[in-house]
């Protein structure tokens, strides 16, 4: 079978119309140009954000045209829209322009039935380590017995490909859903497996939308007791559209010592609490440092903040990971520590961790009865 070529997937287009012009899709100018990998086709459509809701048949039967080119093993169509002159940043559009991003008409989350719980792992800014907590805490809760999958939605640094050590695509059985991949028994997905990490890709708020809703509806995820989700850093647009948009369990909020006092400004918290998704607490990263030659600890960044922080605000205390080579060795290098050192310190602090989650999970409502709060 030939490489599916950029033309090709055009071409397919031509065959979508616009319900309004009755105009194809492409001679209205409305399709980016594909993004291709070896058989996995990405592109977006431009709508007018009044229309994005309307659209979303449109979005569907685009991917349809496209699914069915030779040699094409995967599509995701993304709806995107400029936002709304006077729309605050943080605001989510007030009519979903990104309806595929897994809104039903009847404006309900998606529906997962085969997963428990969804969590999220946040942090109120980059490079305080979420990434590497979300790994081995996925990882832990695993190694708790627990079926765990891990979905990358940091779609603006994916990581995960690089820290559990996969490459490779995914692949679909059955034309529809998008097989995860896996690797040290879980299941993980992320864009970085869909578009090559040189491929510059500037993702607009619809388009992020609906990037991380068909990474989680359109992947065979299986049975899970639960998925975590690595969020991208911060609290804007995509970090909203997940917690209003995914039925999520609740939430772990990743800081350093030093950046707790950034958590002050709750920008964080509040996001989740607006949207009613618990926060089931607060892991100290890279709490303190211990000298691998002589064993000496020392509390660089000012050590138990975090811990302190929780209370004040009336939160659980999860954990405190402290600042070791051995983490970032592992985690940069694809093989995290809960793995590779499964009987250490460290691998023993992250299940500690998803003891205390997975308990705290066992007192929050099923999401199966999901709440939609809108944030004005
Ligand atoms: P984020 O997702 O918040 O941007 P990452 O998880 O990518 O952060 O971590 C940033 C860097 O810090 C990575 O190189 C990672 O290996 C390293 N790192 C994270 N946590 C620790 C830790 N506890 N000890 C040492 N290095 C760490």
């Amino acid at each position: 079978m030939g490489q599916v070529t950029k033309d090709q997937v055009i071409d397919a287009l031509r065959t979508v119309a616009d319900p309004d012009s009755g105009r194809d899709i492409v001679s209205q100018g409305m399709v980016s140009e594909p993004t291709l990998r070896e058989g996995h086709v990405l592109f977006s459509i431009e709508v007018d954000v009044r229309r994005g809701a309307a659209f979303e048949p449109v979005r569907a039967a685009a991917e349809k045209a496209v699914r069915a080119v030779p040699g094409v093993l995967s599509v995701t169509a993304v709806l995107t829209a400029e936002r709304p002159a006077g729309q605050p940043a943080g605001a989510p559009p007030a009519q979903p322009a990104a309806a595929g991003g897994g809104r039903t008409p009847g404006g309900q989350k998606l529906e997962l039935p085969g997963i428990r719980h969804i969590i999220a792992v946040a942090s109120g800014k980059g490079g305080v380590g979420k990434s590497t907590t979300a790994v081995n805490l996925a990882l832990a809760l695993s190694a708790n017995g627990l079926r765990a999958g891990l979905l990358d939605a940091d779609i603006y640094g994916p990581s995960m490909p690089r820290m559990m050590g996969i490459s490779g695509k995914p692949t679909t059985r059955d034309g529809k859903k998008l097989e995860p991949m896996l690797n040290y028994g879980i299941a993980v997905m992320s864009i970085g497996f869909m578009i090559d990490e040189e491929t510059p890709m500037i993702w607009r708020g619809p388009m992020v939308q609906s990037a991380i809703t068909q990474m989680i509806r359109d992947v065979n995820w299986g049975e899970l007791d639960v998925l975590v989700v690595d969020m991208p850093p911060g609290t804007g647009d995509a970090q909203l559209t997940m917690a209003q948009q995914v039925p999520l369990s609740g939430a772990v909020i990743v800081s350093t010592p030093q950046d707790i006092a950034l958590l002050d400004a709750r920008k964080g918290l509040n996001m989740f609490r607006k949207v009613d998704v618990p926060v089931l607490g607060i892991v100290e990263n890279m709490s303190y440092f211990v000298c691998p030659a002589c064993g000496h600890q020392s509390d660089i960044f000012g050590h138990g903040g975090a811990r302190e922080e929780a209370a004040r605000l009336g939160l659980d205390f999860l954990g405190e990971i402290p600042l070791h080579m051995a983490i970032r060795e592992t985690s940069d290098g694809g093989h995290p520590i809960v793995m590779s050192e499964p009987d250490g310190l460290h691998a023993l602090a992250y299940r500690a961790i998803a003891t205390r989650v997975w308990d705290t999970l066992a007192g929050v409502t099923p999401r199966q009865a999901p709440r939609i709060v809108y944030v004005s």
